[in-house]
């Protein structure tokens, strides 16, 4: 059996009922294959493939938490510290019921590829808890975010691990987890990023992913002689990632015409007024049914299709496995041209072969939605200096970071003989830097 396979089964029988997790061990070993075979002696003697699947720390505890109604609730709490070659833990807390070992062991061993990417020095990690923010008072979330730093501040810290937000997990719990560990611990330090601007924040970080998604789609367009220019788009989710993909698709003269929350979904043939969906999404934390309501031109659809409207171009920005084999089939028999991964795997094994085989651009999350992390390691940088960076700087590097990540990837992908496959080339770049850092740094 060959090194990689080894691995693979290792991991499936290691880490029983993780399906998540074993789906992208296997996307990422699978497409190392040429770079393990060429190094195969080394990374052996190092046992480099064992120890890259096995975090360095996971930390799992409970949340007990008062609610609104005097009761007593209990939650799970995870941090998963998967790897520090490259510099201290980054990643996000997600706060959503769907939370268990397995997802965040995905979302951590992704992020540590990803981060990579960025060529930025910081390492993966990735946390969370099964509690759900949605319908809870704000003094619920409050308390639920006291009690969750309360525990897991022991194990955090600017030079440590440095957690940021992910789905559930926005401006308002970031300031209550912040507040926490200030609280306990009396120190004013950058231990969490996604802050709001009046203590510490960075500029453009509410928009980077979507931003940043949108900077590598033009690039990676550009690049196959297209535009975004005069395209329709269909875009999954209406969240924090949904939101700024949308508005900056608009702004490079994109057409975005769908949106969906985990109840159903608008198809807006003229457009996704934005403002709109900022002020129901945002302000009034609110369901999609209003924005139907408030736009004559939108049509509501309850449950899933966002696939099925005829688009050029369409970019996932919800939750993992979002879209499947049918509706990869359904976009490729309505002439859709590329798929860019907004959210974290939202695309699964067989849709992701099936899209490559039929010739379709496809930008894996890993490398598209970097741009994330990367404003959180810019606002890394600014607390560190104790300085402010204008919107317009920050943007200018995140766009920088973006365009690079797509070049990194692309050359990477040519080097091993996979041209076009970007995916392919965004595990093995990624890979390489932790790789060579692992092998560095010893047996550790
Ligand atoms: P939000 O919580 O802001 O938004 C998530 C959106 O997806 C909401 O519209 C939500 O609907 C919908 N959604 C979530 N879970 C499901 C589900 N199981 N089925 C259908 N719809 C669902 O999260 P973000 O926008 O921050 O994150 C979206 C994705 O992007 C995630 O995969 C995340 O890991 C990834 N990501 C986020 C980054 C960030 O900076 N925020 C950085 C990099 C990746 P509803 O409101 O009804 O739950």
């Amino acid at each position: 059996m060959s090194y990689v396979d080894e691995i693979i089964a290792m991991v499936v029988e290691k880490n029983p009922g993780e399906p998540e997790f074993h789906q992208t061990v296997k996307e990422v070993l699978e497409s190392l294959r040429n770079v393990v075979e060429k190094n195969e002696e080394r990374y052996r003697k190092d046992a480099l493939l064992e120890r890259l699947v096995n975090p360095e720390r996971q930390v799992i505890f409970r949340v007990p938490w008062i609610d609104d109604q005097g009761r007593v609730q209990v939650n799970t709490g995870y941090r998963i510290q998967f790897n520090s070659a490259i510099g201290p833990y980054k990643g996000g807390i997600r706060f959503h019921p769907s939370v268990n070992t397995g997802i965040i062991k995905f979302l951590g061993f992704e992020q540590i590829f990803k981060n990579s990417l960025t060529g930025l020095p910081i390492g993966g990690g990735k946390g969370g808890s099964d509690f759900d923010p949605k319908g809870k008072s704000d003094r619920e979330v409050m308390v639920f975010c006291q009690s969750f730093i309360t525990e897991l501040y022991k194990y955090l810290g600017a030079n440590i691990d440095v957690p940021a937000g992910d789905i559930g997990t926005g401006a308002r719990e970031i300031g209550y987890m912040y507040g926490q560990f200030k609280r306990i611990t009396s120190s004013y330090e950058g231990v969490l990023t996604g802050k709001g601007l009046s203590y510490g924040g960075s500029l453009a970080r509410k928009e980077a992913t979507g931003y940043g998604i949108i900077y590598f789609a033009a690039e990676m367009l550009r690049c196959n002689n297209s535009d975004i220019k005069g395209k329709t788009v269909s875009i999954s989710g209406s969240g924090n990632v949904a939101i700024y993909a949308i508005e900056k698709t608009i702004q490079l003269g994109g057409k975005p015409v769908t949106c969906s929350d985990s109840n159903g979904w608008i198809y807006d043939p003229e457009g996704i007024d934005v403002e709109l969906l900022k002020e129901i999404k945002e302000v009034k934390r609110a369901r999609l049914t209003e924005y139907a309501a408030a736009r004559p031109s939108a049509e509501y659809h309850e449950g899933k299709g966002v696939w099925s409207v005829k688009v050029d171009i369409a970019i996932p920005c919800a939750t993992q496995n979002e879209l499947q084999m049918e509706d990869a089939k359904q976009l490729v028999a309505n002439g859709c041209f590329a798929v860019v991964e907004g959210s974290n795997m939202p695309t699964t094994l067989e849709a992701t072969e099936y899209l490559q085989e039929k010739g379709i651009l496809f930008a894996p999350s890993k490398a598209a939605n970097a741009g994330g992390v990367a404003v959180s390691a810019l606002e890394m940088s600014q607390n560190s200096e104790r300085l402010s960076w204008s919107f317009e700087e920050v943007d200018g590097r995140l766009q920088k970071i973006m365009v690079d990540i797509f070049h990194n990837l692309d050359d990477a992908a040519r080097e091993y003989g996979m041209e076009g496959n970007y995916a392919a080339g965004a595990n093995i770049a990624g890979f390489l830097k932790v790789a060579d850092a692992m092998l560095a740094q010893g047996i550790v």
